[in-house]
């Protein structure tokens, strides 16, 4: 698969983390979640399907209470349950901006496992899809437990890109891509522009944690590129920091890391 071929990826998958949409202190950051609804928005009228898969219900909360970071389950679940109104509330708001409507689904992990769930789940995102609907999906935090959680939303828009049959996932970062060592210790770390395999080396060497109020890492990035991947559907992770990031990707430019999809 070439970069270009990314132009003709109709239904796209686009999960944003934490860092993404607010700032350290859990705040929204209402420059960023403008940009990306605006951006969301345009690729839509230009007739792309858009799914979003956002984090930050976390955030969302501590910033709304001004409270520290949580540190057991409880106030996590009790956090979020405070953020994800907040989120959509302003997700809501800003894509009205631009005509655009939205839908809320939270899921749990058993929306993939248990076989009538999933196909009720995969129902109603085909018809939000067929409605022109910008479906934005986040972990149902507030009553996952162990048994139920993907824990990341990395891992969570992997399985919604496979479930929902998308043609690409992007997934957005604080960080611009795959590196062959990590740029945080190493200021000679090349950014890997493609991948065709994900080793178990590769797999090795991204163990570190993201973000005080994020899940994910490299880590969680990576088993969602091999699980993906393996759905035939290619993955880019890049930077959202990068203006107008989505559209370059869905343009074929070449930024971040492409991950390729397996061929059978
Ligand atoms: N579902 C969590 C939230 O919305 C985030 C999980 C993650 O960081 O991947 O806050």
């Amino acid at each position: 698969m070439k970069r270009l071929e990314l132009r003709e990826c109709k239904r796209i998958v686009v999960k944003v983390g934490t860092s993404s949409i607010t700032y350290p202190t859990g705040k929204i950051n209402l420059g960023k979640m403008e940009a990306l609804a605006r951006e969301l928005s345009d690729l839509h009228n230009a007739g792309r399907e858009i799914i979003l898969t956002s984090s930050g219900a976390v955030g969302a909360g501590v910033g709304k209470l001004n409270v520290p970071p949580p540190s057991n389950l409880q106030e996590k679940q009790a956090l979020a349950a405070i953020g994800q109104g907040l989120l959509m509330h302003m997700y809501e708001k800003f894509f009205s901006e631009y005509s655009k409507s939205v839908a809320q689904a939270l899921l749990t992990r058993d929306c993939f496992s248990d076989p009538e769930r999933h196909q009720n789940f995969r129902n109603t995102l085909f018809t939000l899809i067929k409605l022109g609907v910008i479906t934005i999906i986040n972990e149902n935090d507030t009553v996952a437990v162990d048994e139920l959680k993907f824990g990341d939303n990395d891992t969570l828009s992997a399985m919604v890109a496979a479930g929902a049959e998308a043609d690409l996932l992007i997934i957005l970062s604080d960080i611009d891509g795959l590196y062959d060592s990590d740029p945080r210790q190493n200021a000679s770390a090349r950014l890997i522009p493609e991948v065709s395999e994900i080793t178990d080396t590769m797999m090795e060497n991204a163990k570190a944690k993201g973000s005080a109020l994020s899940s994910g890492g490299m880590y969680t990035k990576l088993t969602a590129a091999r699980l993906v991947t393996q759905s035939c559907i290619p993955m880019v992770i890049a930077s959202s920091a990068e203006p107008n990031v989505i559209r370059r990707v869905a343009e074929g430019e070449s930024i971040g890391t492409l991950f390729l999809p397996v061929t059978k």
